[in-house]
């Protein structure tokens, strides 16, 4: 099985810290890369990663609050100078898609090609591999969760029972997998014809819950999560803050990835008044077991 890599380039939220960068993650899978909020300073923390600042084909970013955006300018004007070629695209809420473009056009001058998309609910892109997809949270300004989901596996080609049925050994092998019927000696052949589906799994997800209050769309779209990346900026003893400031504290975070049945919780986006991830950890330990905190420049596989 192809490894899903999550690299957290930063943990930090609001503000950086001595010892943590802002919080953003890449995911990697098949030879893409897939950059989740670009803050200030992502750029380095790239270079002190395992991924190149020049491999990356797609951002997402969360919301347009400072400390999840402002990494796109230098981060485009460093690959702008190292003559990057390959075309960028930009996911991004409405109101943020026209200001990246606005002062990447006055400021920046990229040398290569940008697509600028707007992040709306629902699948926003799709390939042979995975799809991601997007939902609405609960902040101060309009802001999104992001779905990484691979794509489930229907089964296994059985090529017993293809030989057995006569049918030769080539490309009819990939079309008759692919969901197409074809004809031999006036024979027709389809799909469960040459097919084990015993052998079929759902494909893994990953959710990265950005800044929100709790909702409970985001336990409906972590439903069995193998990794739920979740904000975690408060504790229970600010709860008042979190409230006011439309954040979660770790307890809720756990309890949601309690009610989610998700496989494993990591928690991010720490407010620098909560400096002890001991204490972070406990707290929602106290809901769901298999809660991790991040840590700066970590890689988890799965
Ligand atoms: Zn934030
Ligand atoms: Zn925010």
């Amino acid at each position: 099985m192809e490894p899903i890599k999550v690299t957290f380039l930063g943990t930090s939220g609001s503000v950086p810290q001595k010892d943590k960068n802002f919080a953003s993650l890449i995911i990697s899978y098949k030879g893409e890369n897939l950059l989740f909020d670009c803050p200030e300073g992502t750029q380095r923390q790239i270079m002190s990663s395992p991924h190149s600042l020049m491999k990356i084909n797609h951002v997402f970013i969360s919301h347009m609050h400072a400390d999840h955006f402002l990494g796109l300018f230098g981060w485009i004007a460093t690959m702008t100078m190292n003559q990057r070629k390959e075309k960028l695209v930009i996911y991004s809420p409405k109101k943020g898609k026209e200001k990246i473009k606005k002062i990447l056009a006055e400021v920046v001058k990229p040398s290569f090609e940008i697509e600028y998309k707007e992040t709306k609910k629902g699948t926003i892109l799709k390939n042979k591999d995975f799809e991601i997809s997007a939902f609405p949270l609960k902040h101060e300004v309009t802001c999104f969760a992001y779905v990484f989901k691979e794509k489930n596996k229907i089964g296994e080609f059985n090529r017993k029972k293809a030989e057995k049925l006569g049918i030769p050994v080539g490309p009819l092998y990939s079309k008759l997998v692919s969901g197409k019927t074809i004809k031999i000696n006036g024979k027709t052949f389809t799909q469960k014809d040459v097919m084990d589906y015993s052998k079929s799994k759902e494909g893994r997800k990953i959710v990265f819950v950005s800044d929100t209050r709790p909702i409970k769309e985001i336990i409906q779209h972590s439903k069995n999560a193998d990794i739920l990346i979740h904000e975690a900026t408060f504790l229970e003893k600010q709860k008042d803050k979190a409230i006011e400031t439309l954040h979660t504290t770790a307890l809720e975070a756990a309890t949601t990835a309690k009610k989610a049945k998700a496989k494993k919780l990591i928690l991010f986006h720490f407010s620098a008044r909560n400096s002890d991830p001991e204490e972070i950890l406990k707290e929602a330990k106290k809901e769901f077991s298999e809660t991790k905190i991040a840590k700066e420049l970590e890689t988890i596989t799965i």
